[in-house]
């Protein structure tokens, strides 16, 4: 059996991908190596509560790229609002801007330093975004503000955007492009985030059976060892007991893992050591089950000094706990991995400081380790303009997609965009 499409992998992008082709009408066969679909969007069902991976949230809710592929797959998705956001500071909760005037009222920065925000905001606003993908945020700020102390009076409170809005806090490192593009999307959508009805397993589940429904096939439990290539053209896949047949071959998993299953000799080795190295956000989380409620907040949850974030999703869809109960995720990004084990203990030490009164209502705790959490962080040398393009120099029929690709914005977004934008080109292809 010869398919039109293989692809590999069924997280967001390559579910994504799937479906969007089998609702095109090409034959498409979807490979995901564990028994589960969803990859790090993924979720499981635990005494009746819907876990997500971490906390997920999903950049510009309704207006956002999971539901540009579900509008593209003429399926419904379910969002809902999430509250606003609020960050913990010396032992109170106070609102954390999302907007303009947001930013201009905000008690976050010395009254003196609000015009300098603002300057560096509305630059960033105004600014080509192809400009600055490859410049530290560090860097933008001083081109706007010349005086050291206003620099610094400003600098917690882009961090924190930095930390929420693309995963990385560090002004040094992250991306005046990546950052601003987020800002940007958000204010022209007017969602800053958006969850969704039952939570992942809506996402996940809904592109399944789109998949399944249009002709498409999905082999769980199938990992592939081996993307064919002759002569520079990729022909099909081989898993454990077969050889598979494709015109085109999907790659739809972190591009870090692609030497594993690409001979060396098919790949210009430049390119395959350019994405070996692409440096992934990780991070700590803990899931909390809740016997009893124990706050309504429903939006984010920031902490500045260490950055994380977290949310009380039942509270924005109460189906992903049983009635009366509640689900809380917190998530703390690190740069070590390593010190996990102290960042998981400092995030409960955290989590408790907030809501005293939780400890006596947890029901069970999941603590969670992320080796990979956005499959690239939005640095300035990581940036769009230098993420891996869908397809690899010379090699015909191979595709690649996924948060390490060229897709828009950061994690998620990038998964569903890539699969976005990459089912044009080859659906053009295949049309020729
Ligand atoms: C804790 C956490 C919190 C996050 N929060 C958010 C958030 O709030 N918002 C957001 O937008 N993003 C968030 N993300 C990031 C988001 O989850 C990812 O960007 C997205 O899931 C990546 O999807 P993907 O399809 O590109 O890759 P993956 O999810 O990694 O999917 C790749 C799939 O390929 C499979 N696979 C790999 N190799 C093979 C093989 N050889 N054969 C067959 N199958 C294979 C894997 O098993 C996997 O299922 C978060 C991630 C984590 C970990």
């Amino acid at each position: 059996m010869k398919y039109d499409v293989a692809i590999i992998g069924g997280g967001f992008a390559g579910l994504s991908m799937a479906s969007i082709l089998s609702k095109k009408g090409f034959k498409t066969a979807l490979f995901e190596k564990s028994q589960v679909l969803g990859g790090r969007g993924g979720y499981i069902e635990k005494e009746g509560f819907l876990v997500d991976y971490g906390v997920h949230l999903l950049r510009c809710g309704a207006k956002g790229e999971a539901a540009k592929v579900f509008e593209e797959i003429g399926k419904k998705a379910e969002f809902v609002e999430v509250g606003k956001p609020e960050i913990f500071i010396d032992g109170k909760f106070k609102k954390f801007p999302s907007g303009a005037m947001g930013f201009l009222t905000t008690g976050l920065v010395p009254f003196g330093a609000k015009f300098a925000l603002i300057k560096v905001l509305l630059g960033g606003l105004k600014a080509d975004l192809n400009e600055f993908y490859r410049t530290p945020m560090e860097d933008f700020i001083s081109q706007k503000i010349k005086k050291e102390k206003r620099r610094k009076d400003i600098e917690g409170v882009i961090g924190t955007l930095g930390g929420i809005g693309i995963i990385c806090s560090d002004l040094k490192e992250a991306s005046a492009g990546e950052l601003f593009g987020f800002v940007k999307r958000v204010s022209k959508s007017k969602e800053t985030v958006g969850y969704v009805k039952h939570g992942m397993k809506h996402i996940i589940d809904t592109l399944k059976e789109s998949i399944i429904e249009n002709g498409g096939e999905i082999k769980q439990s199938t990992p592939v060892k081996k993307i064919v290539i002759e002569e520079e053209k990729a022909k099909g896949v081989e898993t454990d007991s077969e050889k598979i047949f494709a015109e085109n071959v999907v790659y739809a998993a972190p591009l870090q893992n692609l030497n594993e299953i690409i001979a060396e000799e098919n790949a210009p080795a430049e390119f395959m050591k350019k994405v070996s190295s692409i440096r992934p956000t990780q991070g700590v989380g803990i899931e909390i089950a809740l016997k009893e409620s124990v706050t309504d907040k429903a939006g984010v949850i920031i902490t500045s000094d260490p950055l994380t974030m977290g949310c009380f999703t039942s509270n924005a869809t109460e189906t992903v706990a049983p009635s009366g109960k509640q689900l809380a995720s917190f998530f703390y990004p690190i740069t070590d991995i390593k010190k996990s084990k102290e960042a998981i203990p400092l995030l409960k030490r955290l989590i408790r400081e907030m809501f005293p009164n939780i400890q006596d209502k947890i029901e069970w705790e999941l603590e969670r380790t992320f080796s990979v959490v956005d499959g690239a962080m939005p640095t300035y040398q990581q940036s769009y303009l230098d993420r891996p393009d869908f397809q690899i120099p010379s090699m015909k029929n191979l595709y690649l997609i996924g948060d390490t690709t060229k897709g828009i914005g950061s994690g998620g977004d990038i998964a569903f965009n890539s699969a976005l934008k990459c089912s044009d080109l080859l659906i053009g292809e295949l049309n020729k």
